[in-house]
């Protein structure tokens, strides 16, 4: 049983026992005070017929007496009077409701007590009053008793309790209801409203809040409920903010050491690790496709005298700008990398062998005519390459390279400044 069904119960199993208790009391105190009017009452019309019940036996008017108790004792003048009677000093009875009662002796205690008793005696057994009056005219000359029923009531006062119980047990049904349905209202809604918040704020859902709640303490509880939650929505939304800031740091950097790892530090083309990878992957894509890869490989003719002539910062410089002359002159899909020292290499995807010697063609031509301007360099610059195309001059990567790299050495000892292709050599 949740703890409004507990508290209704207790609370109105409490005032149902309170109330019940109450009944009784009232009731038996009403008994109390019934059975007190009667006795007053009953003393009264005692007191009344005393005086004349005393004449009648002074005067031994047994007549007198018998019509006088017979009026007395008529159905329905005094309700309640189950007999009356006239008793001398020694209890015999002088006149009696019941007519065949006369004569005979009273032999009670009650009667015995009365007729020695100066002033009124009287007792109540639960079922009968009696009450005693001495007959009183100058003398004392006889005792009237009388006896009354208690049944009427008894049966109105256990009416009246059982419709105090009635009462009681509505009453306390009633307040265990609306302690119910209040309890229900005020405190188990809210608590599982709460309890379902927090619920799904177990699960993850941290916009879960609840609704403001109305009593105090609980409106207390919720607000700082949702404010907890709040903050640790803003708690985790910050987390996620910085976690997504750290990761997109992370991402670059990552993209910055990949490019690098890539890249040639002097020049800023590709290094030699990515031309490799880049000749492999054009390789194997050829050989998949039928599609033809060639290679250059080109070398600053005479490059060591320029060093000794214009210094190592010149020859520097002069690497950066033929990366970049040659970079003009080529495809977005060729590839062109810095292959050590004062040599270049270009993959050239889908090349054969005749384009390749026109691009080769095409960078010698431009080094030689972008990089002697009047006066530039005391010495001409110019480079030599070795061109070789894949099937034709080697089939592998390696044997590929080899191909272009003995091309280009035909190319320096021919003379430097030219385009050798190595199909030519190899014949
Ligand atoms: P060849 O025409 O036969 O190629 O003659 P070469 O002088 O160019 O060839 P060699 O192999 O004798 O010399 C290459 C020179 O290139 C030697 C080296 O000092 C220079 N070199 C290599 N890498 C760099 C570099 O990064 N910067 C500079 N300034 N010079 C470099
Ligand atoms: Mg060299
Ligand atoms: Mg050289």
């Amino acid at each position: 049983m949740g703890i409004r069904g507990q508290l209704a119960v207790l609370v109105g199993g409490l005032v149902a026992i309170c109330l019940i208790g109450a009944a009784f009391a009232a009731a038996e105190n009403r008994r109390q005070e019934e059975i007190e009017q009667m006795r007053i009452r009953s003393e009264r019309v005692l007191d009344a017929i005393g005086v004349t019940v005393a004449v009648f036996v002074a005067e031994n008017d047994m007549a007198g007496l018998d019509t006088l108790i017979a009026h007395v004792s008529e159905p329905g003048r005094y309700p309640d009077l189950r007999e009356i009677s006239v008793l001398d000093a020694e209890t015999r009875v002088l006149a009696h409701s019941q007519p065949e009662r006369f004569n005979q002796l009273a032999s009670d205690d009650f009667s015995r007590s009365a007729v020695v008793h100066d002033g009124v005696v009287w007792t109540c057994d639960g079922k009968l009053l009696k009450v005693a009056v001495p007959a009183v005219s100058g003398l004392r000359w006889a005792t009237v008793t009388a006896s009354y029923s208690l049944e009427r009531l008894e049966a109105a006062v256990a009416a009246s309790r059982t419709r105090w119980l009635l009462m009681s047990l509505g009453l306390a049904a009633t307040l265990a209801l609306a302690l119910f349905l209040g309890l229900d209202r005020l405190v188990v809604r809210p608590l599982r409203s709460l309890q379902q918040a927090a619920r799904r704020m177990g699960e993850g859902d941290l916009k879960s809040r609840v609704p403001p709640l109305r009593t105090h303490e609980l409106g207390e509880l919720s607000g700082a409920f949702n404010r907890m939650a709040s903050a640790l929505q803003h708690e985790r939304d910050n987390l996620e903010h910085t976690v997504s800031e750290r990761t997109r740091e992370l991402k670059q950097a990552n993209e910055r050491l990949e490019r690098l790892a890539v890249t040639d530090g002097l020049t800023g083309i590709f290094n030699h690790r990515r031309f490799q990878e880049a000749l492999a992957q054009e390789v194997l894509r050829s050989t998949r496709s039928s599609r033809p890869v060639s290679v250059l490989m080109a070398d600053v003719d005479h490059f060591k005298r320029f060093n000794d002539t214009n210094g190592h910062p010149a020859g520097d410089e002069l690497l950066r700008r033929l990366a970049s002359v040659l970079a003009a002159e080529l495809r977005a899909t060729d590839l062109l990398a810095r292959y050590g020292g004062e040599e270049f290499a270009v993959v050239l995807p889908d090349t054969g062998k005749a384009e390749a010697l026109q691009a080769a063609e095409r960078l010698r031509s431009a080094v030689d005519r972008q990089l002697n301007a009047e006066g530039e360099h005391t010495r001409r610059v110019s480079i030599s390459v070795g061109v070789a195309t894949f099937g034709t001059d080697g089939d592998g990567p390696q044997a590929l390279l080899a191909a272009a790299d003995r091309a280009l050495y035909v190319a320096k000892n021919r003379g430097r400044n030219q385009v050798v292709a190595a199909s030519l050599e190899v014949g």
